[in-house]
């Protein structure tokens, strides 16, 4: 998935007022974010407020959409550096092509996690013929400082461990919940699992050094005392213990965690960097053809050009 926005923002403008208490829960509010024609979503990081929880740096999800009558996902090749993309599926099929030479298909319960770190260009599209329901979630994971320029790697993780927290089930995308830990290789003290509630109530177990936040996939939940419906995200906070969960069968929510990220970061488009001109390097090699290779296919569809930058330099967030 791409950040298709044609002017999309840097992270944080210099004209946002400081949230009181970055620390403090509340509501994410998604915001509706067009990707190409016809697609649509939900986009919960980053906002203005909060670029990032723990180093998950963005959070779209889209769908349930019923795509028997079109081409379904069409994000062709584009570029990404310094940061990890998690690919996590609910419902459907993805096909994934990247500039490593690797072609292979997206199902739900399998974790696509590609490391972009000094650059590498993917396309995420349906394929023919493709299954009538997709629904999914796309999450990046910023690279810390010394991190950020390891070079790329694509890794499909079609087991991952689970966690019986009682009426709960969890699956572990990222890190360790639960006893259940993740084959996954990331850079940060992180957590992403996504829970299967059932009936009845469970406390997941949280690392109190890290911030968390949670987004509703399906049914109505509570999470703690805050009631919940599909497509409703919290941020939970630092410091907590434990989430209580309760609610119907259907319900599925995807928890995300990690250690506050400190390091500076500047994010625009499909580029996380640690200064503007890492990112204005970045841009310029893409349309000029060079670092990130070509991505392997047929079908990936075709190449995205990057929109112009901003005027100014882009701010960096520390
Ligand atoms: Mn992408």
């Amino acid at each position: 998935m791409s950040n298709l926005d044609p002017h999309p923002d840097e992270v944080d403008l210099v004209d946002e007022p400081v949230a009181p208490d970055r620390g403090a829960p509340g509501p994410l509010a998604g915001r509706r974010v067009a990707l190409g024609q016809g697609t649509e979503v939900r986009r919960y990081l980053p906002t203005r407020r909060r670029a990032t929880v723990g180093a998950w740096c963005f959070m779209d999800a889209y769908g349930p959409d019923d795509v028997s009558g079109g081409p379904g996902m069409r994000v062709g090749p584009h570029p990404h550096t310094g940061l990890q993309t998690a690919t996590w599926l609910q419902a459907g099929a993805v096909v994934h092509h990247d500039s490593l030479g690797n072609v292979g298909t997206i199902e739900p319960g399998q974790l696509n996690l590609m490391t972009a770190g000094s650059g590498v260009a993917h396309a995420e599209v349906s394929g023919t013929p493709h299954p009538r329901w997709l629904s999914g979630v796309q999450l990046w994971v910023a690279l810390p400082a010394g991190a950020r320029r390891v070079p790329p790697a694509v890794a499909h993780h079609p087991d991952l461990g689970r966690a019986d927290l009682g009426p709960v089930t969890a699956t572990v995308l990222v890190g360790e919940l639960g006893g259940a830990r993740s084959p996954a290789a990331v850079y940060s003290a992180l957590v992403g699992a996504e829970l299967a509630v059932g009936s009845g109530r469970a406390g997941v177990p949280l690392d109190p050094g890290f911030e968390h936040a949670a987004l509703v996939l399906s049914g109505q939940v509570r999470l703690g005392d805050r009631p919940a419906g599909a497509g409703d995200a919290w941020y939970l906070g630092r410091g907590e213990r434990r989430l209580v969960v309760e609610g119907d069968p259907s319900g599925v929510v995807l928890l995300l965690g990690g250690e506050p990220f400190t390091d500076p970061l500047v994010m625009w488009w499909n580029f996380v960097g640690g200064s503007d001109e890492e990112v204005r390097a970045a841009r310029e090699d893409w349309e000029a053809g060079r670092r990130f290779g070509e991505v392997a296919g047929p079908g990936a569809g075709e190449r995205m050009t990057a929109p112009p930058l901003p005027p100014g330099r882009l701010v960096v967030r520390r």
